[in-house]
């Protein structure tokens, strides 16, 4: 175990770590970043073009805009660690950080920006292809689709929500759904259904994505008989859920139902006494990059009177 006992240990890279980084470096309080081992930056490194970030007119591409963000953190003093961490004791005054070589770091304070993931449909092709057609969010990817025809998988809300903001861009947009009735609530179904440009696929399921530079068709298998056929689509939005990246504070810090981080209302901290999180890892709702950054601020605000108040 180490001697030393930070002032601040922030636990992820994504815009909300680094933005929390760039905060509490600004302060003096010379935060260590674990920034992940590989896949530091967060979910805007697999990314393409970012062009709804504020300050940047012409957009800018995720990674690079991620690179700004990390070099801007080193420039005030944060510490940044290329590892994971892979255990963490936050309940005592001094909170225990447990890395990949299985060194203990000590700190008053730790903020969580651990982010969350999209989930998978879990098939070839969906990777190679993401950023070039296969997307998981219409808000950022929605305008690059202007006058194509896109799909959208899912029955639930956020399909139903993503599928309505498409039907500005898209020439159609079909919402292909493995089974023959939609899990969405009623006004959201209703919304979609009465949509001219969107379409039903029922009891259909995406098992290929097809494209060699970017995304041309979609083969979908009906789910009751087997069959398959080929469904052109330039757009392929994915939407059956998001996993909050919080099984390392399970049964430490209090969740809600889905797994995401609670925290106490206007504020970032959450139940345990010096420990705060942001970005993704605790919103339903908006999960953008420059919320995530907004909420990243907030947390280290909060940590800084936190650990002023300290002494
Ligand atoms: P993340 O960006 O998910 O970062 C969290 C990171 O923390 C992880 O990636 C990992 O590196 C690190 N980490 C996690 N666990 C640990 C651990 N135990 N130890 C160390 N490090 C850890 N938003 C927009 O506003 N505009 C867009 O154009 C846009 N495009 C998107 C395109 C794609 C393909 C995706 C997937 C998302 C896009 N988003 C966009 C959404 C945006 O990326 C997220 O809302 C934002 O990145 C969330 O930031 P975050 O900091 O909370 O988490």
């Amino acid at each position: 175990m180490s001697d030393e006992i930070h002032d601040l240990i922030i636990i992820g890279s994504g815009p909300a770590g680094y933005t929390a980084a760039i905060y509490a470096a600004r302060a003096a309080l010379k935060p260590v970043v674990f920034e992940g081992s590989f896949d530091a930056g967060g979910a805007l490194m697999n990314t393409t073009e970012v062009e709804n970030f504020p300050g940047f007119a012409e957009g800018i591409m995720g990674p690079a805009l991620m690179d700004e963000m990390r070099k801007q953190a080193l420039r005030f003093g944060a510490e940044i660690i290329t590892d994971d961490a892979t255990a963490l004791d936050l309940t005592g005054d001094v909170k225990l950080v447990t890395d990949s070589d299985d060194k203990v770091w000590r700190a008053h304070a730790v903020i969580l920006a651990m982010g969350s993931g999209y989930r998978k449909l879990g098939i070839p092709d969906e990777d190679r292809l993401s950023g070039r057609g296969v997307s998981w969010c219409a808000t950022c990817d929605g305008a690059f689709f202007r006058d194509k025809p896109i799909a959208v998988v899912g029955g639930g809300d956020s399909a139903m929500e993503e599928a309505t903001f498409l039907s500005r861009f898209g020439s159609s947009v079909a919402v292909i759904h493995r089974r023959d009735e939609l899990r969405a609530s009623a006004i959201m179904a209703a919304r979609a259904e009465k949509d001219p440009k969107i379409s039903f696929e029922w009891n259909s399921a995406v098992s290929a994505i097809n494209g060699e530079k970017s995304v041309e068709s979609l083969t979908l298998t009906d789910t009751i008989t087997g069959e398959e056929r080929e469904f052109p689509v330039n757009g392929l939005f994915i939407a059956i859920g998001h996993e909050p990246r919080s099984e390392l504070v399970a049964g430490q810090v209090d969740l809600d139902g889905e797994g995401y981080v609670l925290t106490k209302q206007g504020s970032t901290a959450t139940n345990l006494r010096g420990v705060f999180a942001c970005g993704d890892l605790v919103d339903h709702t908006y999960r953008q990059a420059i919320t995530a950054a907004g909420s990243g601020c907030s947390a280290a605000l909060d940590a800084e009177k936190f650990l002023a108040a300290l002494g």
